[in-house]
């Protein structure tokens, strides 16, 4: 391990290095893990100080009048930091600012926020608050440079010692698929592989290659075989249960009959019975859910057709996971299957996240999300991306590219390659087998939108939270362009001599022959220039709707602005 590191932070008066001037600097020493020196100092800006920065940081104009400027207080950090590598959160940000000033410009970077997505993949968000106060790290002032760099340190001792405790194979892993894309946290497991070595610690061997990455399916689950001629409800017995002395009230302690409740079960049996619509507007402390999902249960069971139940947010599927459906099966005398089923989006996709571990990530986005996916899958077998956090629109697209969104996925195709223990195929077969189906309402929508090839035939619909369905329809229905992703995408894609077409090109060198190489080469060549020309386009589209945002919108600064478009 490295010995002696200084950890960093600057506030500066904006996020660009060339315009923006630094007006605090805070750093600490640490040697062996023990904070041994702290150095603080505000500092006088060359521009003005913007509001939203005295807003973020609690700095003020009059604070700085008076203080040193950036230039004596230069060799005074220098001589502080002097070679120790450097530690911070997002650390080319502050010393980005530090080099345009000629200032450390060969000290070695450690960034935390490389290394906190890769060893904490289920933390919340990977902000300095966050990971501070989910580590247990003080952090009195945040977006003040002492305070930042003070839980800057505390973290960075935190996530030292964890790859100590990774498998040999992990860290091999890792600090091989790093090799030549000069990552931030690379040292930080060179260093932990090295001292593995030196201590010898006994290695824990946990496989996370092939079929053995997740729990195969749990077979034996029948299909629903539903029902010709629907039987009707027997509403007496479903208000039996939710009655005074009822199956619910001897089951859960506090239950009590709500004349409410029973009226709107009673309405969503009629509706059942009768194969109608029904539209139920409930107040808090109703107890909506088991007025619906007590009926829609009974139908399913009797009748073995499958209920679709479609929430907004995760909060309320959560609930109606861990809770309400739990609660219910207590006044239940059959067992009830139900299941949450997500978006292809949302399942890591095993067959595509091996082809990634054998061809090596190509950017630094690519290698953080594989990193974490395999520390990740060393704990947690589900394959679900709600169980980790995603870093930006990098991470984001990466993931987009690994998750059983693939349109070659064929269930048939890797049923015998990956024994049942794909996470989409079995959220797939346990949607196929259950009587109730708890969704969100863009899945919903994407079921909908593609001909019903998303959801298991379902025979009836509960719509909860319905009144966010406007809003969803407009989200599911939208046209999203990221000027960063369109850019990532087309460099991607490359030329003949670089990205995925160079590799391509290469590729096919010697399988095929000549004429067709040269074929080959002609289209990549027309592919390319089209991509070209997209930027082009795409530079001026984005720069006409900065224009217009200018000209109509409130003043830009350098974070994110919303403008919303509506007709008059
Ligand atoms: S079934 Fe689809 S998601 Fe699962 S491994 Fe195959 S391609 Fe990937």
């Amino acid at each position: 391990m490295l010995v002696e590191m200084v950890a960093l932070d600057l506030e500066t008066t904006g996020l660009d290095p060339q315009r923006d001037s630094i007006i605090e600097i805070g750093a600490v020493r640490m040697r062996d893990g023990q904070v041994v020196d702290e150095y603080s100092q505000l500092v006088s800006p060359d521009v003005p100080l913007p509001r939203e920065i005295t807003d973020i940081t609690g700095i003020r104009p009059e604070q700085l009048v008076g203080q040193p400027a950036i230039e004596d207080v230069l060799p005074q950090i220098v001589h502080f930091v002097a070679d120790a590598p450097v530690i911070g959160h997002n650390v080319n940000f502050d010393m980005d600012f530090l080099a345009r000033q000629g200032a450390l410009r060969g000290n070695l970077r450690l960034d935390t926020a490389e290394l906190a997505p890769v060893l904490m993949p289920a933390a919340s968000r990977y902000s300095l608050g966050n990971l501070a106060a989910e580590t247990g790290i003080a952090l009195k002032e945040a977006h003040r440079a002492l305070d930042d760099a003070r839980a800057t340190a505390g973290l960075n001792s935190q996530l030292w010692l964890k790859p100590l405790d990774l498998p040999l194979a992990t860290l091999n892993e890792i600090v091989s698929a790093a090799s030549g894309l000069a990552w931030s946290a690379e040292p930080v497991f060179r260093a932990a592989l090295e001292a593995r070595d030196l201590l010898s610690t006994p290695d824990v061997i946990r496989s996370t290659h092939g079929s053995t990455l997740f729990p195969p399916l749990q077979e034996g689950m029948p299909l629903l075989a539903p029902e010709d001629a629907p039987l009707p409800l027997d509403f007496e017995e479903i208000r039996q249960k939710l009655g005074e002395g009822g199956a619910l009230a001897r089951q859960l302690p506090g239950f009590r009959e709500r004349p409410q409740q029973v009226q709107m079960a009673q309405e969503v049996v009629q509706a059942f019975n009768q194969g109608e619509h029904l539209m139920i507007e409930a107040g808090t402390g109703v107890g909506k859910s088991l007025a619906y999902l007590l009926p829609a249960a009974r139908w399913s069971q009797v009748n073995s057709r499958r209920v679709i139940i479609s929430t907004n947010t995760i909060n309320l599927q959560e609930q109606l996971l861990n809770k309400d459906l739990p609660d219910m099966q207590m006044a239940l005398s059959e067992p009830l299957r139900s299941t949450l089923l997500k978006g292809r989006g949302n399942y890591l996709c095993p067959r595509r996240f091996a082809a990634l571990r054998r061809r090596k990530p190509v950017n630094q986005d690519e290698l953080r999300l594989l990193c974490k996916l395999i520390v990740w899958l060393l704990e947690n077998r589900s394959g679900d991306r709600s169980e980790i956090s995603l870093r930006g629109p990098g991470e984001r697209h990466v993931w987009s590219r690994l998750s059983a969104e693939d349109p070659l996925c064929s269930l048939e195709r890797c049923r015998s390659e990956m024994k049942g223990s794909c996470p989409f195929f079995k959220a797939r077969k346990s949607a196929e087998c259950a009587h109730l189906v708890v969704v969100n309402h863009a899945l919903l929508l994407a079921d909908a939108a593609s001909e019903h090839r998303v959801l298991p035939n379902y025979s009836s619909l509960i719509l909860d939270e319905a009144q966010h369905l406007e809003e969803a329809v407009s989200e599911a229905f939208a046209f999203r362009l990221d000027e960063r992703l369109l850019r990532l995408q087309l460099a991607e894609l490359g030329s003949a001599n670089s990205g995925v077409l160079g590799e391509l090109l290469r590729a096919s060198q010697g399988l095929v022959a000549a004429a067709v190489q040269e074929r080959l080469k002609e289209m990549i060549d027309t592919i390319a220039e089209a991509a070209t020309l997209l930027q082009h386009h795409a530079g001026r589209l984005f720069s006409s709707c900065r224009s217009f945002a200018d000209d109509v919108g409130p003043p830009r600064n350098n974070y994110t602005m919303r403008l919303r478009i509506v007709p008059q």
